[in-house]
């Protein structure tokens, strides 16, 4: 293997970059991103970034120094539109072909948005740190009055930030209860409960009908039962798309993701995927599964990478999901996996005072763990988790 080409220059993709390198390949790397920024991380843009803590050069995710060690070439502001699978040549916007010897797939995923938002001034969506300093710009004009359409982390983290900033938040969940298939209702119930400790009205059961306006700007947010949220600004965290349009008519298998084995092989030999875009066959679970947290992408792209230099399957993915959440001056942090049934046990403080850890067990067997500002009990018990896939097998 004498070239290698990265589509996707976000965390998963500078993994993959750092993984070639440190597992000796010497050849050609070309990095493909969509974004004109070099790689950010983006979990502050949701808390520090919004509160106006944090500047784009807190967010960048490694140096000048790293980045003459990695000798890349890096390809920015221009998306990838097409995979011939047979030359592996990837097709940028513009007409430029880049042709390599194998291919790492790590473009994310991408906000879904409202339907009939389009061009509307007002309604935001969050992902890039362009959307965040667009938003950030709004809420610091004059004192919006804000609603949150979806009361899962991302929008959890927006209301948080919008009410330390002192305005009105109003957050809408069409769900009974935000969160409750991943931390299952009891912990979810205390979750929810932190905007109400902090003044932020929750909505829940109730769908968005459409957004309301004049002149091209919202005004407001009608929801199905009739009421109308009056709102300057609207952020819409529903969840994401997976980036595959690209890869439609390549062969590359794509089903809400990019469809993966425990190595993160694709359909098409030397195409691998990593991150929030790649669905990974987990052993043991029901069939795939892509995870959004930086963790995963900060861990898959390694054994990607090691698949795709060895040209067989030498590892598997086995890490054990993990994720954390600041908002309203609480750090949640949850590992592992939940399910409907799972007993919950507090090991140590207490929910009430939004400080505890609490092991979810089934059949007796810890399967995750979750915790609100108890950082040192979390790690603790997290470490007795089962990994989730099986063992590595050895290097090939
Ligand atoms: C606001 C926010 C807050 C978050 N907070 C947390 C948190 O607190 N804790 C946590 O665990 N996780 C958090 N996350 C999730 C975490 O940031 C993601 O899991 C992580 O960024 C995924 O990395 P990735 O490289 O796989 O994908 P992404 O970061 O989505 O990067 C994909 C890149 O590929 C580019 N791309 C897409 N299509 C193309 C194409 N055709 N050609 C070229 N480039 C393309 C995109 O522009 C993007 O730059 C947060 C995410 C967001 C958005």
């Amino acid at each position: 293997m004498r070239a290698v080409t990265v589509v996707g220059a976000s965390l998963a993709g500078l993994t993959a970059v750092r993984s070639l390198r440190r597992h000796g390949f010497d050849g050609r790397i070309t990095v493909v991103g969509a974004e004109r920024h070099r790689p950010y991380d983006r979990p502050p843009l949701s808390k520090d970034v919004l509160l106006g803590k944090a500047a784009v050069a807190d967010l960048a995710l490694h140096d000048d120094e790293e980045e003459a060690e990695l000798a890349a070439e890096w390809v920015l502001g221009r998306p990838a539109v097409a995979l011939d699978p047979r030359r592996r040549s990837v097709r940028l916007a513009g007409g430029r072909e880049v042709v390599s010897d194998g291919v790492v797939v790590a473009t994310g995923a991408a906000p879904r948005r409202l339907p009939g938002s389009e061009g509307m001034a007002g309604v935001h969506t969050l992902r890039t740190l362009d959307d965040a300093e667009a938003l950030r710009a709004e809420l610091g004009r004059g004192r919006p009055s804000v609603v949150v359409v979806g009361g899962s982390f991302i929008g959890a983290e927006i209301a948080s930030s919008c009410g330390a900033l002192g305005l009105d938040v109003t957050v809408v969940e069409a769900a009974p209860l935000p969160l409750a298939p991943v931390l299952g209702g009891r912990m979810a119930r205390v979750c929810a409960a932190l905007h109400a400790d902090n003044g932020i009205r929750l909505l829940c059961g109730v769908q968005v009908a459409g957004l309301v306006g004049g002149g091209g700007r919202v005004a407001g947010v009608r929801l199905a039962d009739g009421r109308l949220l009056p709102a300057d600004v609207v952020v819409v965290g529903i969840g994401v798309l997976p980036g595959t349009e690209w890869l439609a008519g390549s062969g590359v298998r794509t089903a809400q993701g990019v469809v993966c084995d425990p190595g993160c092989r694709t359909s098409v030999p030397g195409v691998v995927a990593a991150g929030d875009v790649a669905r990974i066959q987990w052993p043991g679970r029901s069939p795939e599964r892509r995870v959004e947290h930086w963790s995963n992408a900060a861990e898959q792209p390694d054994v990607a990478v090691r698949n795709l230099l060895a040209g067989s399957a030498v590892a598997e993915s086995r890490h054990v999901p993990y994720f954390w959440s600041d908002q309203y001056g609480v750090r949640i942090q949850f590992a592992g996996s939940a399910a409907p049934g799972d007993e919950v046990r507090i090991e140590e403080g207490d929910p009430e005072e939004r400080s505890f850890a609490a092991v979810y067990l089934r059949g007796g067997e810890a399967r995750a763990v979750l915790a609100m500002n108890r950082p040192r009990p979390f790690a603790r018990l997290r470490r007795r988790l089962p990994a989730s896939g099986p063992p590595v097998p050895a290097e090939a």
